[in-house]
């Protein structure tokens, strides 16, 4: 059981408390974006209020303040994943970007022509399109594991797909639109078998359970802050040094350079060679404050909790007549994906929201996924350990008078 009243942790969470169509709010669009706790947004107000200033560049006590804090999530980062070195964590503004940057830059060093890129039939655009576009500039091929019925990725089937040209395995740790948990630390124990590094995209992973980089000896992973109560627009790439050393700028610009003249320009040194230009420096300090407040929970206690609510939420979706789960894989994390028999899902969303209930509905940003279900979209709740069993029986309410309406 776990240990932790995750009731009093949602009051922190003053958005939830209000009323949306004269009800109160159901908010389970978390793996779209989640909430912030009032404590990271009195830090970021705090931060404007009193402490804005521009960073790594002025000798004056405001800068050198605004540089201390903003590092210092840098350091907690590191201790939050556990990377072996704080300079292995890289800046981004998010999941999006840190998979472009090592698309980019790992590409353009690493990638070559007739070189195979290897992704998940489950994807979100953010770990394909990027991959796309270097693969075409490079004339390097991408390649798909497939999955099976139930969203697992076909074991066999990868392993035959790995071999002396692939560049880089690219797979989400856990899938956006199913909630599939790939086993991620057998497939990176097979890519390193042969020498193959692998990037995960954990934007759906890191909020939701403990990761620890090094023990998976993963070599990129990617994530978001804002996924994780933390604010837009910051997002992480941790990547091993011995990548990341060896790997171009991806932008250029003020910060990235150690000295310029119009011959010639040396870089700064990993991670600043990757993090041109002024930062987003406030997102940076809000999301060293929402690390502190999910250390505090334990992100142990929050997987527990989490896992009992999908299964919660798992039976009592099956209990409805003609609803369908799609992504029913061997581990799951958080996310609910639902198809009604007849009504679209779009419908199913806008009547939810009549009754206060925000869930998505579409493909989610991953159309493959939705093409290999056979569905053109699907109803999706994803869950946050402020969610409670209450919230789940208001969806299966909704989603009951939904059904009716339409009878
Ligand atoms: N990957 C996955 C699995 C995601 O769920 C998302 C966000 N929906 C992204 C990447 C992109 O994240 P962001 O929009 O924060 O860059």
């Amino acid at each position: 059981k776990v240990d932790v009243d995750f009731n009093r942790i949602r009051e922190q969470f003053p958005v939830l408390s209000q009323q949306v169509k004269g009800q109160s709010l159901v908010y389970l669009d978390n793996a779209a974006s989640s909430q912030m706790p009032s404590r990271v947004a009195d830090r970021i107000d705090a931060y404007h209020r009193n402490e804005h200033a521009n960073v790594h560049r002025g000798i004056h006590t405001l800068s050198q303040k605004a540089t201390d804090e903003y590092e210092l999530t840098r350091e907690k980062v590191q201790q939050f994943i556990n990377a072996e070195h704080k300079d292995e964590i890289i800046y981004t503004t998010g999941t999006t970007d840190s998979i472009n940057l090592v698309a980019n830059s790992f590409g353009n060093r690493f990638i070559e022509e007739g070189d195979e890129i290897l992704l998940s039939e489950i994807e979100h655009h953010a770990n394909i399109v990027p991959w796309q576009m270097i693969a075409k500039r490079k004339g390097a091929n991408i390649r798909v594991i497939p999955v099976d019925d139930n969203g697992d990725i076909i074991w066999d089937e990868y392993v035959d797909l790995l071999n002396d040209n692939t560049a880089i395995v690219a797979v989400g740790h856990v899938s956006n639109a199913l909630g599939t948990v790939h086993p991620v630390k057998k497939m990176i124990t097979e890519a390193h078998s042969r020498d193959i590094p692998v990037l995960l995209d954990g934007a759906q992973a890191v909020p939701h359970a403990p990761v620890d980089v090094q023990d998976l000896d993963v070599d990129f992973y990617a994530f978001s802050a804002h996924k994780m109560c933390g604010p837009t627009g910051f997002g992480i790439l941790y990547g091993k040094k011995k990548y990341l050393d060896e790997m171009p700028p991806y932008r250029g610009g003020g910060d990235m350079i150690d000295k310029v003249s119009f011959e010639e320009t040396t870089y700064n040194v990993t991670p600043h060679k990757f993090e041109a230009g002024t930062p987003p420096i406030v997102a940076g300090i809000g999301f060293g404050e929402t690390i502190s407040f999910l250390n505090e929970i334990g992100m142990e206690n929050i997987a527990q909790y989490e896992q009992e609510l999908l299964e919660y939420g798992t039976e009592q979706l099956q209990r409805i007549d003609g609803i369908r789960i799609i992504g029913t894989a061997k581990e799951k994390a958080s996310v609910l994906s639902f198809v009604h028999e007849d009504i679209h899902a779009t419908d199913i969303g806008t009547i939810l929201d009549q009754q206060g209930i925000a869930i998505r509905t579409g493909h989610h940003c991953a159309q493959p996924t939705m093409r290999r279900f056979n569905v053109p979209a699907t109803a999706r709740a994803s869950l946050s350990f402020y969610n409670n069993k209450e919230d789940i029986n208001r969806l299966t309410e909704g989603i009951r008078k939904a059904i009716s309406m339409f009878e």
